[in-house]
C-alpha cells in the first residue's frame, strides 16, 4: 500500500507511543505528510480515506540514525546514488525514517564525489531517510583509527574543510574529528560558526585536551568507548571527560559486542536517559547476500554477530535501529517508551531538529513505524508515506 504525501492516512488498534504518554488502543492521523491528530478515539468527521491497522503492536516514532555507513553489500562513500537509495530503504525496513549517510576517513576526491552525490540524493527528494551527511574523520588520531584506512588519516585541514563545505552546501549535519591534533580546535570553531554539530571521536585527547574542545563547541561523543582514550582512574581520557561533563551527549552502539552491556548501564547512569543516542555504525554486511564481501581490499568475515577483518579487528556492526532498542531494553530492564527515546527525540535533540521529528505529536513529520513486542519492525512510515509493510 502507498500513500501519496497529500492524502491522509489513520492508524488504528495500535498502542501508541506519543510524546504524551503510552496511549492503549489510540488513533494517529496523517494529512500532508505530517501529525494531523494523536489520541484515544478517531476525531468525528475523519473518515479514514487509508487506514492501517496496527494489529495490537506498538505505534512509534520513526528511528533516527545519526551514524550510519551502508547495507546490502554498499557504503554511502562509494556506492553512487542507485546504492544511496538502496541503503536507506534497507534501514528502513527495520524503523529507520532519517539518518545521516556517514562518509568514514577517505581521500579528498572521494570524499567530494561522495559528499556531491549525497547533496543531490537529498535535494532532489530521492531518499525519504537520508537527512544529511556525517563526516567520521578524515581529521582523526591515527593511534585511534580502528579501521580507517591509515594513509588517507590526516591532520585539520581549515583549506581542505573549506572546500568540503562547499560541496555540501548545507546538507553536511556532523563531523566527528580528534580534537587533540593541532589546529583542531580552529576546525571546530569554524563548524560550529556554520551550525554543524561537532563530535570528539577516534580520539587519545586527555582530560585537559577534550575540556578545550568541549569549550570550542564539541557536544557529542562518537562511538563512546570505542576508539578512544577511555576512563584510568589517574590519566582519565575521552570517555571519562565525556560521562563527567554534563555539556556532553553520547552515542553508544548497541550491539552486545563493541561495548558491554554493563558499559551501556554505565553510560545510561552518568548520562541521564537524555544525553545517550543509540546508533549502528552499520556497514555494508547488513542483508548483504553475495559471498566474498571486502573493506579496503581486505576480507570481511562475521563473527560473534559482527564483522571483522582478517586480523580480528572489528570494522563497524551489522547492527539496526530496532535491534539497538531492543538491546537496551534487555540489558536495563527499562520499558518500551523509556528506551526508544535514545533512537528518536534524543538524535533529534543533537541535530536541532526536534521540532519537527522525534516524537508522535501534532505538527510534526509522520515518520512512524509499528512494531511488536521483540521489536520486530511490521510497517514504517516517513513523512506520511508507507514505504515498508507487511500487516
Ligand atoms: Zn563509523
Amino acid at each position: 500500500m502507498v500513500n501519496s504525501k497529500g492524502s491522509s492516512l489513520t492508524i488504528v488498534g495500535g498502542t501508541v507511543l506519543s510524546g504524551g504518554g503510552v496511549l492503549p488502543d489510540g488513533v494517529v492521523v496523517v494529512r500532508g505528510g505530517r501529525i494531523s491528530y494523536v489520541g484515544p478515539s478517531l476525531p468525528k468527521g475523519e473518515s479514514g480515506e487509508s487506514v492501517i491497522h496496527a494489529g495490537g503492536n506498538y505505534v512509534g516514532p520513526g528511528f533516527i540514525d545519526l551514524h550510519v555507513h551502508g547495507a546490502v553489500g554498499a557504503h554511502f562513500l562509494d556506492g553512487g546514488s542507485e546504492s544511496g537509495r538502496r541503503i536507506s530503504a534497507a534501514h528502513s525496513r527495520y524503523g529507520t525514517t532519517a539518518l545521516l549517510a556517514t562518509l568514514s576517513t577517505a581521500p579528498r576526491d572521494m570524499l567530494l564525489e561522495g559528499i556531491a552525490c549525497l547533496r543531490q540524493l537529498i535535494e532532489e527528494g530521492q531518499s525519504h531517510n537520508i537527512l544529511g551527511i556525517h563526516l567520521e574523520g578524515p581529521y582523526i588520531n591515527p593511534a585511534q583509527r580502528g579501521v580507517h584506512p591509515p594513509q588517507h588519516v590526516r591532520m585539520p585541514d581549515t583549506k581542505e574543510l573549506l572546500g568540503l563545505l562547499d560541496c555540501a552546501g548545507g546538507v553536511l549535519k556532523l563531523v566527528t574529528l580528534a580534537p587533540e591534533l593541532e589546529g583542531a580546535i580552529g576546525v571546530i570553531q569554524l563548524l560550529r560558526a556554520r551550525g554543524i554539530v561537532v563530535a570528539a571521536g577516534h580520539s587519545n585527547a586527555n582530560a585537559r585536551e577534550c575540556e578545550a574542545a568541549f569549550d570550542a563547541g564539541v557536544s557529542y561523543v562518537t562511538h563512546l568507548f570505542n576508539a578512544m582514550s577511555g576512563m584510568h582512574h589517574r590519566t582519565p581520557g575521552l570517555a571519562a571527560a565525556a560521562l563527567a561533563d554534563e555539556r556532553i551527549s553520547v552515542e553508544l552502539i548497541s550491539d552486545g559486542v563493541h561495548i558491554h552491556p554493563l558499559m551501556v548501564k554505565l553510560a545510561l547512569k552518568a548520562k541521564g536517559w537524555e544525553r545517550v543516542v543509540l546508533v549502528t555504525d552499520c556497514i555494508k554486511a547488513l542483508d548483504f547476500k553475495g559471498e566474498d564481501m571486502q573493506l579496503g581490499g581486505r576480507k570481511i568475515s562475521m563473527r560473534g554477530g559482527a564483522p571483522h577483518l582478517d586480523d580480528g579487528m572489528l570494522c563497524g556492526s551489522v547492527l539496526t535501529m530496532n535491534r539497538a532498542v531492543k538491546n537496551v531494553r534487555e540489558f536495563t530492564g527499562a520499558s518500551i517508551a523509556e528506551t526508544i527515546r535514545l533512537a528518536t527525540i534524543n538524535p533529534a535533540r543533537i541535530l536541532g531538529i526536534e521540532g519537527r521529528k522525534g516524537s508522535i505529536d501534532v505538527g510534526k513529520d509522520a515518520d512512524l513505524v509499528i512494531f511488536d513486542d521483540e521489536m520486530d519492525v511490521k510497517a514504517t512510515i516517513i513523512g506520511g508515506e508507507v514505504v515498508y509493510n507487511t500487516l
